[in-house]
């Protein structure tokens, strides 16, 4: 196992279970080999329905904010992370046609700046050599995912410049920046075959159906990180999300040998870095390994 001890990875999340979501086995693999990995959350969920049949309840409802912090804290401990809330308020999934305006107060709606100093000023404590967010799409047109994209690229440019928010600490550039791919098509399409070829009913038939093949879009994937050995413990982090996880639901019809073996990586697009590189990587500290990172 690589030492990865001294180098500090950051995650820029939308809501509490993303974290659990997009990149958790690597996460949980960079912490094994001893990174210190940050995950920070812009809001706090508090518009997220309930998708767990178990958990709607009227009394899981009334209490949703402190019930997603609460599971935000066990899916914390089980990946091993260290997590900050830019301390926004949950968008919510517009629902309609046409689609209703964003509630008032919301991330959405947030001052660009004003989000991009908060986590500029988290980049400058935590110090971050690799961060990690969506890509402009966000991932899936969720407001808040696309909004997470913005302020941490904008953050990304802005955290090493010593003119920018002066007074939220000392300047520190990032070296290399990342839009998560774990939910790419040619996967998806690789694990249902797979599943099919095992005489399996696939979770997928209905989504690759709907989705248009675009070969430009996956060709942006740059790093493909081994992680299937950590597969485990993303669905044990999954699960700590009980309101939003589904236990029976399509996150675990993949049987976890199939996908070991199918698809181990979790797959990044590598987007700026000011370190040398050269793609396709293995590995997201690439480049800033052998004492570079020793700031
Ligand atoms: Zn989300």
């Amino acid at each position: 196992m690589p030492d990865s001890s001294g180098l500090r990875l950051l995650h820029v999340h939308a809501h509490p279970d993303d974290e659990s979501s997009k990149g958790a086995a690597s996460t949980a693999r960079y912490v094994a080999e001893g990174a210190e990995v940050h995950v920070v959350t812009c809001t706090g969920g508090e518009r997220g329905s309930v998708l767990n049949p178990r958990m709607d309840r009227p009394d899981v409802w009334e209490n949703m904010s402190e019930i997603r912090r609460a599971e935000m804290d066990a899916a914390r401990e089980i990946l091993g992370i260290t997590q900050h809330w830019l301390g926004f308020v949950d968008s919510g999934w517009p629902e309609g046609d046409p689609k209703p305006p964003l509630p008032e107060g919301c991330f959405g709606l947030a001052p660009l700046e004003e989000a991009v100093e908060r986590l500029v000023r988290i980049l400058r404590t935590v110090r971050p050599h690799v961060v990690t967010t969506y890509d402009e799409r966000g991932g899936y047109p969720h407001p808040d995912h696309v909004r997470c994209h913005e302020v941490s690229v904008a953050a990304f440019e802005a955290a090493g410049d010593p003119e920018r928010f002066p007074d939220a600490g000392e300047p520190w550039q990032p070296a290399k920046l990342y839009y998560h791919h774990t939910f790419n098509r040619p996967r998806t399409q690789a694990l249902h075959d797979a599943m099919l070829a095992r005489g399996l009913e696939s979770p997928y038939a209905e989504r690759l159906a709907d989705w248009k093949p675009e070969p430009d879009w996956d060709a942006r994937i740059t790093t493909r990180v081994p992680c299937g050995e950590y597969f485990g413990v993303r669905d044990q982090a999954l699960l700590a999300h009980a309101t939003q996880i589904d236990p029976d639901g399509a996150w675990f019809a993949v049987p976890l040998d199939l996908a070991q073996e199918v698809w181990p990586t979790e797959d990044y697009e590598l987007v700026t870095s000011h370190v040398p590189t050269t793609t396709p990587e293995d590995d997201l500290f690439a480049g800033l390994r052998d004492g570079a990172a020793s700031a």
